[in-house]
């Protein structure tokens, strides 16, 4: 099969769909990998890397022309739309539910559009899961960045110093962000609690963390107690196919310390602080009552050598299982077939479905 690797042209997006170490395993299956000039740039690897793992260099018309199978990692932009046609099979992060015009333009085009994002593999979607772990480990720096004076904030060591107490920091969500957050946070020697409303995942959580974070049950009261004084509070909660709820309220806030600082990751599911609003890395926090907010919903976006990386391991075993036909590939394994969002003309995700229930 020809695979084709394009240049991502979303604004500040720097990651690629495939590494190297994956060219070389699809070359070595008897494919053709063709990857754009410049497309691994932003994540360390230079097009002589590509061609030492035997790519074939191309421009962005070659690769989108002439694959088979298109693996990208941000969704095909209005620029992007017309390279689509039925002879192609896309594999990508796609968030069409939120995305009209691309949804419209795969039933148009009739292309097979595979979403990283609504594969599954038991309770986890496992081509999410290495994004969610980098903004969790993320959230604990961004925390203990913006602690500190010369970037705002209240001039606090997270870790304390021995006499001196560390940051108080309460993660709401013990899943794959939350624990991440947790775990980072308590090696930077914060004072951590994880909060979660799973009696499952509260004991997974009690047995990972030992002496490292205390773990409670959430309910409103909890939640309430234990956010109060804090320094810091990482918001890191998902109902799957829901908004998050809003669990900090903005009665919430003068309980907080008069300088505490709320990190909202969940903001791509609408934030589970009422009063938080997405920021971007040029901007990332803003003030509610004193308290600082940081909602920055592309929070990978700042690591895109690491998450390249990340995300090429979690991907790149689907992708090698696509280039040997995608047809039985999806057949054979319900779990990846619950990436197929759109396919030969009609959406085939419920989720994508129910949001546009006038198209086919
Ligand atoms: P996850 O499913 O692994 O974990 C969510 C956890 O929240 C679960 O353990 C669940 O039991 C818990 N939970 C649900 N409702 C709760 C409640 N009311 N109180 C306490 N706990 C509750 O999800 P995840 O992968 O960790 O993702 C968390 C959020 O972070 C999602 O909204 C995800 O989209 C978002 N995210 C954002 C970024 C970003 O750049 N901002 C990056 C990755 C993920």
């Amino acid at each position: 099969m020809r695979i084709g690797v394009p240049r991502e042209i979303k604004p500040a997006e720097r990651r690629v769909g495939l590494v190297p170490a994956g060219v070389t395993r699809l070359v070595q299956e008897g494919h053709e990998v063709l990857v754009e000039s410049g497309a691994g740039e932003g994540s360390g690897f230079d097009d002589d890397a590509y061609a030492a793992a035997g790519a074939r260099p191309a421009t962005q018309q070659e690769v989108w022309e002439q694959a088979e199978l298109l693996v990208k990692v941000k969704e095909p932009v209005a620029a992007e739309h017309g390279f689509l046609r039925p002879d192609l099979t896309l594999f990508a992060y796609l968030h069409l539910a939120a995305d009209r015009p691309l949804t419209e333009a795969l039933v148009a085009a009739g292309t097979r559009a595979v979403a990283f994002e609504t594969v599954r593999a038991g309770r986890t979607l496992p081509l999410l899961q290495p994004m969610s772990e980098i903004a969790g480990r993320l959230a604990a720096q961004a925390a203990a960045h913006h602690l500190q004076s010369n970037a705002g904030g209240p001039g606090i060591l997270m870790g304390g110093v021995p006499g001196v107490a560390a940051a108080r920091v309460v993660v709401i969500g013990g899943g794959a962000v939350g624990t991440q957050a947790a775990l980072a946070a308590s090696g930077l020697m914060a004072d951590v609690t994880v909060l979660d409303a799973s009696g499952v995942r509260v004991r997974e959580l009690t047995d990972l963390m030992g002496h490292r974070a205390r773990v409670l049950m959430s309910d409103e009261h909890v939640l309430a107690e234990e956010i109060a004084g804090a320094d810091v509070v990482i918001g890191a909660v998902l109902v799957p196919g829901a908004a998050a709820p809003k669990l900090v309220r903005r009665e919430h806030l003068p309980t907080l310390h008069e300088h505490a600082l709320l990190v909202d990751v969940a903001i791509d599911q609408g934030g589970c602080f009422e009063t938080s609003h997405a920021t971007t890395w040029d901007e990332p926090t803003f003030e509610v009552d004193g308290i600082t907010h940081y909602c920055v919903a592309n929070m990978p976006g700042a690591v895109p050598r690491t998450a390249t990386r990340a995300l090429a391991h979690a991907t790149t075993p689907y992708v090698v299982r696509l280039a040997r036909g995608p047809e039985r590939a999806l057949a054979e394994d319900p779990e990846f077939a619950a990436g197929l969002n759109v396919e030969a003309g009609r959406i085939r995700h419920a989720g994508v479905a129910a949001a546009f229930p006038d198209l086919p």
